[in-house]
């Protein structure tokens, strides 16, 4: 049995989806083959927020072994990726609404970043310096007391804070909407679990499922998020993917929180739009070697213990959810530079994977720039084949 799809995507993630998106909005039907549901895995898990961009020039410099740190020479070109999504977001969340039929709990806050030693305050008012030399103006010192006018109950020996503009959605209802866009506009979703391909030469002809089913294609794209490496091993050459577990808490609190996440070095407190609150781990990892994804209590305890230090009125809060799942990373040391392109050994078959702990937010950026290399081949506005040529998996 057989069928056919101009291109297929594999995995119905935001990435995916996202590309589906970009692809429809250019007038491209696709498929997307997503063997469980749209969204079920961490795309629909995340606490989905969508940090200020130029707050990531400050991981350049930091060292190898650090969570963000990444190669010389990859920031910038990695910013304006970012760049490109988190502009779209607000008219982003309009369509959406209007076109997929969803409401994405789109939401504007602060971030606000608290320092509880001196250390800690010295290397936040140096990462703003930093910043304000870059000319990003946005970001602002915060001290003790005006943190204690927007969360009077902060842990008393908060010394003061940085603090940035922030975005947010709900990550199941984003990517749903997404998906839900694109089929609107021409795509379709197709549930199936991709189990090889059939090729003749280098150009990919057919994806096989499970069932033995084959769908006959033009384009494949591998957006399978951490078991990425599995289809690029069908192809012949595996692409290394590490593989994190992240996991968070969603609490009822008794008084509404602020909109504004409030966060140190261990977690980040997040208030949602339905008036929920988000308790998510910081800088922990927790690499599997292999496929992992059950919650543990341990995680639980360490996300609550963190929060009630950071806003000890959160004893009060009544928990609703355990969530979380698995992300996949590059290798260390460059642990939040994804891979983004066509396979090098292949005419037709690419891949985004590797997003890391940052792939909703840079899912817009994302989805334009594969859905444009896509449609248009090699010929991309030269700031953006820059770009693309850093993050090409020709590199790898
Ligand atoms: C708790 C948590 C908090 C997070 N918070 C944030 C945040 O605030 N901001 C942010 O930017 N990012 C955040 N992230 C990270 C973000 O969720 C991920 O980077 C992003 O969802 C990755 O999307 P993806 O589409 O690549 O992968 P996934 O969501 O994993 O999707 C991949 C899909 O491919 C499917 N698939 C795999 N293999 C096959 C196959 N053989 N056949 C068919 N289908 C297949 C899977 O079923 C899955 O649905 C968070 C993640 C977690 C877990």
């Amino acid at each position: 049995m057989s069928s056919r799809a101009e291109i297929v995507i594999i995995g119905g993630g935001v990435i995916g989806c996202s590309i589906a998106y970009d692809l429809a909005r250019q007038g491209v039907p696709s498929q997307i083959i997503e063997r469980d549901a749209i969204a079920a895995r961490a795309s629909g898990k995340a606490w989905a927020i969508w940090s200020y961009p130029p707050m990531y020039l400050l991981t350049e410099g930091l060292p190898p072994d650090d969570i963000y740190s990444m190669p010389e020479g990859s920031v910038r070109p990695w910013l304006e990726l970012f760049w490109l999504g988190y502009h779209q977001l607000p008219d982003t969340a309009l369509d959406l609404k209007e076109t997929g039929g969803i409401n994405i709990g789109y939401g504007e806050l602060s971030d606000i970043m608290v320092a509880f030693s001196e250390d800690e305050e010295k290397d936040g008012r140096k990462s703003l310096a930093l910043l304000e030399s870059e000319g990003y103006y946005e970001g602002s010192w915060l001290e003790a007391d005006e943190i204690r006018a927007i969360f009077p109950d902060v842990n008393p020996q908060a010394r003061g804070g940085l603090k940035f503009p922030n975005f947010q959605v709900e990550p199941y209802q984003y990517t749903l909407g997404l998906a839900q866009a694109a089929e609107k506009r021409g795509a379709s979703i197709r549930q199936g679990e991709v189990v090889g391909f059939r090729h003749k030469g280098s150009r990919v002809t057919s994806v096989i499922l499970a069932t033995g089913t084959e769908v006959e294609t033009d384009v494949v794209v591998l957006a399978m998020g951490p078991w990425g490496g599995q289809g690029t091993s069908w192809l012949g050459k595996e692409i290394p993917i590490m593989v994190n577990r992240e996991q968070c808490l969603k609490v009822e609190v008794p008084q509404p929180l602020p909109p504004c996440i409030l966060a140190d070095e261990a977690v980040a407190i997040i208030p949602k739009v339905d008036g929920s609150v988000i308790l998510g781990n910081i800088s922990e990892t927790d690499l599997q070697p292999g496929f992992d994804s059950s919650l543990t209590e341990e995680a639980k305890v360490r996300i609550l213990d963190g929060a009630i230090n950071l806003l000890p009125t959160l004893e009060e809060a009544r928990l609703v959810e355990h969530r979380g799942d698995l992300e996949g990373w590059p290798p260390p040391p460059n642990r939040i530079q994804p891979v983004l392109g066509r396979l090098p050994e292949w005419d037709n078959a690419y891949i985004a994977a590797r997003l890391g702990t940052l792939g909703m937010m840079i899912s817009l950026g994302v989805g334009q720039l594969m859905a444009d290399l896509i449609v248009r081949g090699g010929h991309l506005p030269n700031r953006v084949k820059t770009m693309m040529e850093t993050l090409s998996p020709a590199r790898l």
